[in-house]
């Protein structure tokens, strides 16, 4: 018996919280998608549509499509069935694949994907211990998914190879795609780098995107960051908004992606590091150090 795969649930809905994106949402069942955290979504923008799929424990797939070509690609395909499926049933043309950085959970499905593709896939990263890898990419080489743009943006320090990648469609829409280096309302620990190399990735690279730009992360973390923000800055009102906002979301069984740049320009510790609040938390004078930090104080961070 066939079982479609995406169904519609909910009517469409503008996304809440996002002032100035052009942004809607439709909630998706799927029956192969019992008992994993999150229900899928399709983000609708102008000219680009995005499938969020909850992989594992509280991974994100996105599987980004093309609206005129049907051109698609793939971020971090961890559960390859399930983006084959859906790729499917979306009837587009899946041909490349985006990796954020080599860890299993985001980059372990890339040569089963490969293998079971009918057509050759080109395989993006920033990292040789990525699996599959065909184009090994640096700060600023760009490509394209149909007619989006993608532009790569190195931001090391969670992996020495990670890479953010930066889309924007033909209608101006712009959407990073983060793996571990920036979450909602938190940032990735910092296994191979430091401060130093977090602060140029949030605040010197992520931040000088334009203010709309839809923030897609690797991972669902979003509560608990939320919960060491308002730890970090008792009196932020826009924390405690987005706290009420992902309590909703969550209760509905929905991903908390996605956010936008501004937001979490107001609500993220990590990219509010020269802010006067953040640093007397820290009690630092500078932005690096208390960078250092609050990256120390979140790891043992008991909420
Ligand atoms: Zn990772």
């Amino acid at each position: 018996m066939m079982f479609s795969l995406l169904t519609y649930l909910l009517p469409n809905q503008i996304v809440q919280g996002l002032t100035g994106a052009y942004c809607k949402f439709t909630a998706l069942k799927n029956v192969g998608y019992r008992g994993t955290h999150s229900s899928p979504i399709h983000i609708s923008l102008p000219a680009m549509k995005v499938t969020v799929l909850p992989a594992l424990s509280d991974n994100y797939m996105y599987l980004i499509s093309d609206e005129i070509t049907k051109e698609a690609a793939i971020v971090d395909p961890v559960a390859p069935d399930t983006v084959w499926e859906t790729v499917k049933n979306e009837g587009v043309n899946l041909t490349k694949v985006l990796t954020t950085h080599h860890h299993w959970d985001h980059a372990g499905g890339n040569e089963e994907l490969v293998k079971k593709s009918p057509n050759k896939l080109e395989v993006y990263g920033g990292d040789k211990r990525i699996g599959a890898l065909t184009n090994h990419v640096k700060d600023g080489d760009k490509f394209k998914i149909g007619d989006i743009n993608v532009e790569c943006l190195f931001t090391p320090c969670h992996t020495t190879g990670h890479i953010c990648y930066y889309l924007t469609d033909q209608k101006g829409q712009s959407a990073v795609f983060t793996g571990d280096t920036l979450f909602i309302a938190g940032c990735g620990r910092f296994f191979e780098g430091n401060a130093q190399q977090m602060y140029t990735a949030l605040v010197e690279k992520l931040s000088n995107l334009p203010d709309d730009t839809l923030v897609f992360c690797g991972h669902e973390y979003t509560q608990q960051n939320l919960k060491f923000a308002r730890h970090v800055e008792k009196e932020n009102k826009d924390i405690l908004k987005a706290i009420a906002d992902a309590e909703e979301k969550r209760s509905q069984g929905l991903p908390t992606v996605p956010s936008t740049i501004s937001r979490e320009k107001k609500i993220n510790p990590f990219m509010r590091v020269m802010m006067e609040t953040v640093q007397g938390h820290a009690n630092c004078g500078d932005a690096v150090s208390t960078m250092q930090t609050i990256r120390k104080e979140k790891d043992s961070f008991k909420a």
